[in-house]
């Protein structure tokens, strides 16, 4: 299997590579240079199967001959054994035909450990076997950076550098960073917006000298490897409910359109499905654009659901070059405008495309409020601001087909101020994680500034 980048300027390589190298050098994103497919016959299958089986069959179609199945059976079989759900992802029923899939019951409670549990063993199993050590730097709107962090803790081959805007995240997300005692982990509170830590790293991989010195590599959702690994719970959870003979729509609180993406791939690999409706709080980018087809940068507004705070999402450019039919010179052309000018137009033909399986809807902080008191006092669950808010732009749409899958993307006690205050509940956390907030802290502060951020880097890394 060969991954092409977006910008069809660089060269294709392998799973590994692909992997490894986080962002294509061009500039692009690595995408498969064909969907890998699994046949009606086997996705009925899946609903009888663990979910690490799944996943190790999921994630193989894209690793292609360059794992071993038996080696990464192995490590999704250890991944998945972090959660603390023998179901890994469980389905809830909130109402008749609705239900959240909980994506929260691994080790820092976000969802974001599906991917990086697993990722985090592929470098180190990929590193080892190359004997090279990379260093990992992630921009994080809250959750990428503790999931990255309890992921790769402690791991041989790989350092990792996370980058968090100072102020804007939760405690108990920063707490999960900063309270690892590991030396190959080190956080920088950085004085900017999530947006702005993001920028750095780009700036940072464009930095040939940086990216050899330190070996550079990503793990945002950017990185190819976490999109296969989301796409496996669409598999299990729309599997449960009796795909592929019945359509399973979902409903993916959105930021960098990571999740949401993941759902894409999983249909182009055969999983027939009805809507992906893509929430947003009011950093409403995605869902402006799945309604008016102009892709355009807002300004970035702090909400309740601080991990979703973001008004340019990395992942659409996959989107957009399947849309204008893989054309990358097109997409190099309008990711470049879009880096200037902050929009651009999707074309029409891209649009009705995207149109045929993705509607966008962005939620107001009241409703999202609204929505957490509601589902308590009608099913008796607490959940958390990024799930309220798909849940109250569901109620806000018409026409999504068959069941619905929300997609519930963090664990209520790692938002216990927004969710006490709209519930008058406070969530506890989970038995495992109740020392949290007694562990001492260690982190930097930075300024906003590429240049300063790549010194610390490079030190850290001891180039
Ligand atoms: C990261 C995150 C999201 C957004 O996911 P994307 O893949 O960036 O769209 C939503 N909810 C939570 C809790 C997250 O951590």
């Amino acid at each position: 299997m060969r991954y092409v980048s977006t910008r069809g300027q660089a060269p294709s390589v392998g799973f590994v590579d692909a992997v490894l190298g986080g962002l294509a050098p061009d500039g692009g994103l690595y995408v498969p240079e064909t969907w890998p497919q699994i046949s009606a016959q086997e996705i009925a299958g899946f609903a009888e199967r663990p979910y690490a089986e799944v996943a190790a069959r999921v994630i193989g179609a894209f690793a292609g001959d360059e794992i071993a199945p038996a080696d990464l059976l192995e490590m999704c079989q250890e991944a998945y054994s972090t959660f603390t759900h023998a179901a890994v992802v469980p389905l809830t029923q909130l109402q008749p035909g609705l239900f959240i899939a909980e994506l929260f019951h691994g080790p820092s409670l976000a969802f974001k450990d599906v991917a990086m549990q697993i990722l985090a063993r592929l470098y180190d199993h990929l590193l080892g076997s190359q004997k090279r050590s990379q260093t990992i730097l992630c921009a994080t709107s809250g959750d990428t950076g503790g999931a990255a962090v309890e992921a790769f803790r402690g791991r041989r081959n790989a350092r990792v550098v996370a980058l968090f805007p100072e102020g804007r995240i939760s405690e108990v997300q920063r707490r999960f960073m900063t309270t690892a005692s590991e030396a190959n982990v080190a956080c920088v509170a950085v004085k900017g917006s999530f947006d702005d830590c993001q920028a750095i790293v780009k700036q940072a991989f464009q930095d040939q000298s940086l990216r050899q010195a330190v070996d550079l590599s990503g793990v945002n959702s950017i990185n190819f490897a976490r999109i296969a690994a989301q796409a496996v719970y669409y598999f299990t959870t729309a599997t449960a409910l009796g795909a592929p003979s019945r359509k399973v729509s979902f409903c993916v609180p959105s930021g960098n359109f990571g999740d949401a993406f993941a759902g894409y791939a999983a249909q182009r690999m055969g999983l027939p499905m009805g809507k992906i409706l893509v929430a947003t709080n009011a950093n409403d980018i995605l869902a402006r654009t799945f309604e008016t087809g102009r892709y355009a940068r807002g300004k970035v507004c702090q909400t309740m659901s601080p991990a979703m705070d973001i008004q340019s999402a990395s992942n659409f450019e996959r989107l957009y070059f399947e849309g204008v039919n893989r054309e990358a010179t097109e997409t190099a052309r309008a990711f470049a405008a879009f880096a200037d000018s902050g929009a651009i137009d999707v074309p029409p033909q891209a649009f009705a495309a995207m149109r045929e399986l993705f509607r966008g809807v962005s939620v107001s902080e009241d409703d999202t409020a609204r929505a957490m008191l509601r589902t308590l006092n009608e099913t008796g669950e607490l959940i958390d601001p990024h799930t309220a808010v798909a849940i109250s732009a569901l109620r806000r749409v018409n026409g999504i087909e068959g069941p619905v899958v929300v997609m519930s993307t963090a664990h209520p006690a790692k938002f216990p101020e927004a969710v006490a205050k709209a519930c008058g509940v406070t969530p506890e956390l989970p038995r495992g994680v109740a020392t949290l907030a007694s562990r001492p802290e260690r982190f930097d502060r930075l300024p906003a500034d590429a240049e300063t951020i790549k010194a610390y880097v490079r030190a850290f890394a001891g180039a």
